[in-house]
C-alpha cells in the first residue's frame, strides 16, 4: 500500500465525506445537491463484500455498477494490472499498438457470434455506444448514403453519459432536464411484460412492438434509418426481459431493410447471463455490431468496446474511398493494462465462474421471487444473475408508487444497516452480484432483502 493510500484508509471516515460535499462532484447529482453531497464511503471489498467507512461488511449486491463479475480482491486481476504497468504502461494508439490489445481481440472475437470478428476498444460503456454509432454514420456517408442515419432507440433504455449515447436513454428522469440530438432518434416503447396492457397475452404484446418497429420504418422510411439500437435485456431501466420471439422479429426487420443491429451488451456480456456474449448464446441473435464494457474487466479497470461485422469492414475495404477516414480514436483506445486484465478476468471466466453463474442462477431467481409475498412488491423479474424487485402501490392495479414515497432508497437504507448494498432505482431494486455468490450467500442477501422491505412497509403505513 503506498503511503497515499495508507493515509486515506486511516482517516477519519466522516472526514472523508466532508472533504468530498467540499470538492467532489457525484454521478447523477440534484441541482439542489450538486458538489454538497455525502454519500457512503466505501474502503474495501473481497469476494462479493465491500466494506464502508464504519468498517461494516456489506454484500455488494449490484456489484459495483453490474460490473464487478469476479468478485473484488482478485489477486489474478490486480497482479496482472501492476505487471503490465511495469512493463508497458501506456502505447500510444495512434502510430503503435500492444500485444494485450491484440490477443485480447482474437478471443473477444472467438466468442462473438455470426461474423463478428473485429474489436474496437473504449474507455467504457458510453464511449463504446458512441463508437458504435458514430461507425454507423460513417459507414453510411462512405457509403454515399449520408440520409441514413436515425437511430431506433427504446423507452426504459440506457445507453450511457455522453451527448450521443445519452440522447438514446429512454427514462424520463434522464432526459427531462438534459438536452440531446433528439432530431438524430427515434423512441420506441420499452418491451416491459409487466407493463403491457391489462389482459394482453404476451404473444400479441410481442406482435404489438413488432407492428409499431415494421410502422415506424415504413413511415419515416429505411432509407433514413442507420440503425436500432437496443439492450437484450434493459438493465438500468428495471432489468426487463422482453418477449422471447421479440429480438429475432427486430432483428429479421433490420437486416430486411438495411438497418444496422446493434446489441449493447455493456450489462449482459461477459458472464452476468452465464455466457461472453448474451446476443448468440441466450437470444439467437447475430448482431451487426455488439457494444460491451464494466464486465470485460470485471471492473478493475475502465475498459469496453464494440465488435464489428467483418461484412461490414469488407464493405468500407473495398469501397476503397480515397480520404474517407473513421475519424474517432482515444488517448486510452486498446490501452495495455485494461486489455491485460480483461484477459486475465477471461481466464477466470472461463475457469469456472461461467459455468458457477450458469449453475446458481436458478437459485438466484427463484429465491428472489419468494419476495413476491410481500405486498409491497409488485413483481420480481430477471435471468441470470440480474434481477429487479419492482414495488407497486397496489398489486392488484399494478399503479406505481408516488415518487416521493423514495421507496428503493427507503429499502436501500433499510439494507445498508442489515449489511446488503441495494441498487435503488425510484421504486424498484436492482440485484446483479458478482457473480461467485455462493447458495449462502444468495439466502443471506434475500433474508436481508426481505427484511428491508418489511421495515420499509411499517415505514409508510
Ligand atoms: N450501456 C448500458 C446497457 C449500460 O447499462 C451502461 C451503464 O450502465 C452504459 C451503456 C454506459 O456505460 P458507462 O457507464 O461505462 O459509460
Amino acid at each position: 500500500m503506498t503511503d497515499a493510500i495508507r493515509e486515506t484508509a486511516q482517516s477519519n471516515a466522516q472526514d472523508v465525506v466532508e472533504l468530498a460535499k467540499r470538492h467532489l462532484v457525484q454521478p447523477w447529482p440534484t441541482a439542489g445537491e450538486v458538489g454538497a453531497e455525502a454519500r457512503p464511503l466505501i474502503r474495501g471489498g473481497e469476494g462479493i463484500y465491500i466494506t464502508d467507512g464504519a468498517g461494516k461488511r456489506l454484500i455488494d449486491g449490484p456489484a459495483g455498477m453490474w460490473c464487478v463479475n469476479a468478485g473484488h480482491r482478485r489477486e489474478e486481476l490486480a497482479s496482472v494490472m501492476y505487471e503490465q504497468a511495469m512493463l508497458l504502461s501506456y502505447n500510444t494508439p495512434w502510430y503503435t499498438m500492444s500485444e494485450p490489445s491484440a490477443v485480447l481481440a482474437k478471443r473477444i472475437a472467438d466468442y462473438a457470434p455470426g461474423d463478428l470478428n473485429h474489436v474496437f476498444f473504449t474507455t467504457g460503456g458510453s464511449s463504446a455506444v458512441e463508437s458504435a454509432l458514430r461507425f454507423m454514420q460513417f459507414y453510411n456517408n462512405v457509403r454515399g448514403r449520408p440520409e441514413k442515419k436515425l437511430i431506433l432507440s427504446r423507452g426504459g433504455a440506457y445507453h450511457g453519459s455522453t451527448y450521443l449515447s445519452a440522447s438514446l436513454n429512454g427514462r424520463p428522469r434522464d432526459r427531462d432536464w438534459m438536452d440531446g440530438a433528439d432530431d438524430l432518434v427515434v423512441k420506441l416503447s420499452s418491451p416491459n411484460p409487466f407493463r403491457r396492457p391489462e389482459g394482453m397475452s404476451l404473444a400479441i404484446f410481442s406482435n404489438m412492438l413488432v407492428a409499431e418497429f415494421e410502422e415506424t420504418v415504413s413511415r419515416i422510411g429505411a432509407d433514413k434509418i442507420g440503425a436500432f439500437i437496443g439492450e437484450p435485456i434493459q438493465a438500468s431501466g428495471g432489468v426487463i426481459v422482453p418477449p422471447d420471439d421479440y429480438l429475432p422479429r427486430i432483428r429479421k426487420i433490420c437486416r430486411d431493410n438495411d438497418i444496422l443491429f446493434i446489441a449493447d451488451e455493456v450489462v449482459t456480456a461477459f458472464g452476468r447471463l452465464g455466457h461472453v456474449f448474451s446476443s448468440g448464446e441466450e437470444f439467437g441473435l447475430d448482431p451487426d455490431i455488439i457494444t460491451f464494457a464494466k464486465g470485460v474487466t470485471s471492473g478493475y479497470f475502465p475498459l469496453g468496446g464494440m465488435v464489428v461485422s467483418e461484412r461490414l469492414l469488407a464493405e468500407l475495404r473495398r469501397s476503397n474511398h480515397p480520404t474517407a477516414m473513421y475519424a474517432h480514436g482515444l488517448t486510452y483506445t486498446s490501452h495495455p493494462v485494461g486489455c491485460a486484465v480483461a484477459l486475465a478476468n477471461l481466464d477466470l471466466l472461463e475457469g469456472g465462474i461461467l459455468a458457477h453463474a450458469q449453475a446458481i442462477a436458478p437459485y438466484f431467481q427463484e429465491q428472489l421471487r419468494t419476495l413476491e409475498e410481500l405486498p409491497l412488491v409488485g413483481e420480481v423479474r430477471g435471468t441470470g444473475l440480474m434481477a429487479c424487485v419492482e414495488c407497486v402501490a397496489d398489486r392488484e392495479s399494478k399503479n406505481p408508487l408516488e415518487l416521493d414515497t423514495s421507496v428503493g432508497m427507503r429499502i436501500d437504507a433499510h439494507c445498508h444497516e442489515l449489511g446488503l448494498l441495494v441498487r435503488p432505482l425510484i421504486n424498484m431494486c436492482v440485484m446483479s452480484p458478482p457473480l461467485v455468490i455462493t447458495r449462502d450467500q444468495i439466502d443471506d442477501m434475500v433474508a436481508i432483502l426481505r427484511e428491508g422491505i418489511s421495515r420499509t412497509m411499517d415505514d409508510l403505513r
